[in-house]
């Protein structure tokens, strides 16, 4: 875990980011469901207990599902089945993080989402993401996160645009 201390917005997102995961994980579980319904459906039932607004939530829903979706083009890319690749022992950081719950419950309908996204997806400052490497595209400056944050801009160059890795 980072030392930093975070903001009660910044706190308020994290927390968001890892309810969703985790409900939408059992709802998968549960079957009947694609990826793209569960997280809809968590969505809708976190904001309607009345904690997050509806917009926050599907928000913050969307930056799970481009984590999701970035896991599965790298498993893919290396030449890996998404399920091989969400194994306990090879998600390095991050364990009690929301996404990697999900990856070690749910991995299955992510081949969904497998392949769907050629481009390099991109990550900006002031958006919640899990444990992973982002890598400034200014200035190639990598921050490292061990638990699920919101990305603060560049510490190098103070830009707000990242590529990430794991
Ligand atoms: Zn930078």
């Amino acid at each position: 875990m980072s030392d930093e201390k975070q903001n009660p917005e910044e706190h308020e997102d994290v927390g968001l980011y890892q309810r969703i995961s985790e409900r939408a994980a059992e709802l998968v579980q549960e079957g009947r469901k694609t990826l793209d319904e569960a997280l809809k459906k968590a969505s809708e039932e976190i904001s309607s207990s009345g904690d997050y607004t509806r917009e926050k939530a599907e928000k913050v829903g969307e930056y799970l599902r481009r984590d999701l979706a970035e896991f599965s083009n790298r498993a893919q890319k290396a030449g890996e089945s998404v399920k091989g690749a969400t194994e306990p022992h090879r998600i390095v950081a991050g364990m009690q993080s929301g996404l990697a719950k999900f990856l070690t419950t749910a991995a299955d309908v992510l081949t969904e989402l497998a392949g769907k996204s050629e481009q390099v997806l991109e990550y900006k400052t002031g958006e919640v993401t899990s444990p992973g490497t982002l890598t400034c595209k200014d200035c190639g400056k990598e921050m490292h996160f061990k638990a699920t944050v919101r990305i603060p801009p560049c510490p190098q160059c103070h830009k707000t645009v990242f590529r990430k890795s794991y």
